[in-house]
């Protein structure tokens, strides 16, 4: 999704959202109808409030601007320096003082998670700058690519507008580079290795074909020669710090004296709090998510011991468990559609889904809102076979699509296996994540309560959460009619985001060795060893981050079964979903204040 690319961009710049234990109370309800009044006021305040405070953050943080489309700063880059962190630390204290000038009690709910969004990137911008300081051990923070990619791409702006933009850019990389270099201490290997291939990946970017075609614009002479010194100074800068990362790496190597991609548990707790805004501290997520590791691997050799003689009438099912289990998954997988009918497939779906959450009375679909599958395009291909692409907060008039690659790009052997991982079953599953009733669906509640605050900071885990709760959701409603086969391939899903928490805090708190990482993604989840390494590097390169699906879904989930025991009867699935995302993509738990 464009959402989180956003929340990303704005994640390393600004910090993203969290907070601290809840301190709202209930307590002030009574006051809060004599100060019905003043209240009123606080709102209008509060709005006026949230539209400057926005403002003023572009302003700030022009790189941020870009990425949410915003427009005006696109021709600015930021030099990494103490003067600039210095003054975002101004900036972030007086929008804090100003923000807390508010009593967040009296104002209306969706004024109030608007509060907390802000309270939480303001705090969470604190914390990296004065305890995480990923800006000295994460040299990968440091790429000028995805600025001018960004512009190039732009599918709203002219040639010419675009060159004048590259070309005032192009002036600050030297500095900010130099800044980039000096801000470096004792970094990871890993984030050092990333930064080198990545700002190799920059002259993708600043290309001698895009010098070609700047010599042919209708620029003046002047401008024209200006480009070519600043676009070689760009790109002896980028070349500066690759050669300089290099020799960096060679050096820790040599020396092992690098910093652990590891970050402990205290920091790890206070970075899941910041991101996830849960409910749940990292370690009780942790431990749900081994029971339900747990949980869901038992139901898995049930439907096994179920099935193995249909399809095995002749062999004997082995001892081990997994090996059953894993035997059984890699028989039904050969059942796909075939190459050239991926995308039809995708297409006749959505109706059948639509139809069973409007018979099943669910949740309600906007018919106004039909939602538009297409084959992705072309500039957005190299990512996962399906995704949805909603509009960004400044764009609000474009469509909202359900993208599909085809798989013309493949060999015989890499569709054969891609199908087989998104065989019959495995399709309908991300079918109702990514489209309906997940990603798609609550897209469109979310825009019913518009926010610009909540499009920027909306909350990642509630998002995918929402997503992963659908698919046990419409499961458990008859999906697929109970069919053993449907909930074992369910299952083989569901444990990669568990298995992703696992893993995530497996390596970051626990300090498990990749021996054990790799056997718990292969023995544990039933992968392939490809994937299998690809989770463990993305798992020394990020935190937190790997836990949000399983933390949002977990939450959301919890939270169904808890208003299921306190309403007894009188417990409506519809409505309880369809009030749950009226507030829209807020953290569960500030959702769960405003429903109890
Ligand atoms: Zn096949
Ligand atoms: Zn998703």
């Amino acid at each position: 999704m464009k959402k989180s690319l956003l929340a990303l961009a704005l994640g390393s710049v600004l910090g993203l959202s969290a907070c601290q234990p809840a301190t709202q109370s209930n307590s002030q309800e009574s006051e809060s109808q004599v100060t019905e009044v003043k209240s009123e006021s606080q709102d209008q305040q509060f709005s006026a409030f949230s539209a400057q405070f926005i403002e003023d953050l572009w302003k700030q943080y022009p790189e941020a601007s870009s990425w949410a489309g915003y427009g005006k700063y696109d021709d600015i880059i930021t030099i990494p320096n103490d003067a600039t962190r210095k003054s975002n630390r101004e900036f972030v204290d007086t929008q804090l003082t100003k923000l807390r000038a508010f009593d967040v009690n009296t104002l209306t709910n969706a004024n109030k998670i608007d509060y907390r969004l802000i309270e939480n990137s303001l705090l969470q911008s604190i914390w990296e700058d004065e305890k995480f300081k990923s800006y000295q051990w994460d040299p990968s923070q440091y790429n000028v690519a995805y600025g001018f990619a960004n512009i190039l791409n732009s599918r709203f702006k002219s040639q010419d507008e675009k060159y004048q933009l590259v070309l005032n850019r192009l002036q600050y990389v030297p500095d900010y580079y130099a800044a980039a270099r000096a801000n470096i201490n004792t970094p990871t290997l890993e984030f050092t290795q990333l930064a080198i291939s990545q700002n190799q990946g920059a002259f993708s970017v600043l290309t001698d074909d895009l010098l070609e075609q700047f010599s042919q614009t209708s620029l003046t002479e002047e401008q024209k020669s200006l480009f070519v010194t600043r676009f070689n100074a760009a790109k002896e800068a980028i070349n500066g710090y690759i050669s300089f990362l290099t020799d960096l790496e060679k050096e820790l190597a040599a020396n092992g004296n690098a910093r652990s991609f590891r970050i402990g548990e205290a920091l790890y707790e206070e970075k899941f709090a910041f991101d996830i805004q849960s409910g749940y501290t990292a370690k009780q997520m942790y431990e749900k998510a081994l029971e339900d590791k747990a949980r869901v691997t038992s139901e898995m050799v049930k439907i096994t011991d179920k099935l193995w003689s249909t399809y095995f009438p002749e062999e004997k099912r082995p001892e081990n468990d997994g090996a059953a289990i894993a035997k059984l998954i890699k028989h039904l997988s050969v059942k796909h559609v075939k190459r050239d009918e991926f995308v039809d497939e995708i297409k006749k779906q959505i109706p059948s889904l639509e139809k069973f959450v409007i018979e099943k009375d669910l949740i309600s679909l906007d018919p106004e809102k039909p939602l538009v599958v297409r084959e992705t395009p072309e500039y957005m291909r190299g990512f996962a076979g399906a995704s949805i692409s909603a509009p960004g907060p400044y764009d609000k008039k474009e469509n909202t699509y359900y993208n599909v690659t085809p798989l013309d790009g493949m060999s015989d052997e890499q569709a054969e296996s891609y199908l087989r991982e998104y065989n019959h079953w495995i399709l309908q599953i991300l079918n109702i994540h990514e489209a309906i009733p997940g990603h798609y669906t609550q897209l469109v509640y979310s825009n019913e309560s518009p926010s610009l605050i909540k499009s920027i900071f909306g909350n990642g885990a509630m998002i995918e959460g929402w997503a992963v709760y659908t698919e046990r959701m419409m499961l458990e409603e008859g999906y697929g009619d109970f069919e053993p086969e449907m909930w074992l391939m369910y299952y083989k899903w569901n444990l990669r985001v568990i298995c992703n928490t696992l893993l995530d805090y497996g390596i970051q708190v626990n300090g498990i060795s990749k021996e054990e990482g790799l056997d718990l993604l292969m023995n544990g989840a039933f992968q392939e060893q490809a994937e299998a390494e690809g989770k463990w590097r993305r798992a020394t390169l990020s935190q937190v981050q790997l836990t949000s699906y399983y933390s949002g879904y977990r939450e959301i989930y919890d939270f169904r079964e808890a208003q299921k025991q306190q309403l007894g009867d009188k417990f409506d699935l519809k409505a309880f979903h369809e009030k749950f995302l009226s507030f829209g993509s807020a953290p569960v738990k500030y959702v769960k204040e405003l429903m109890q």
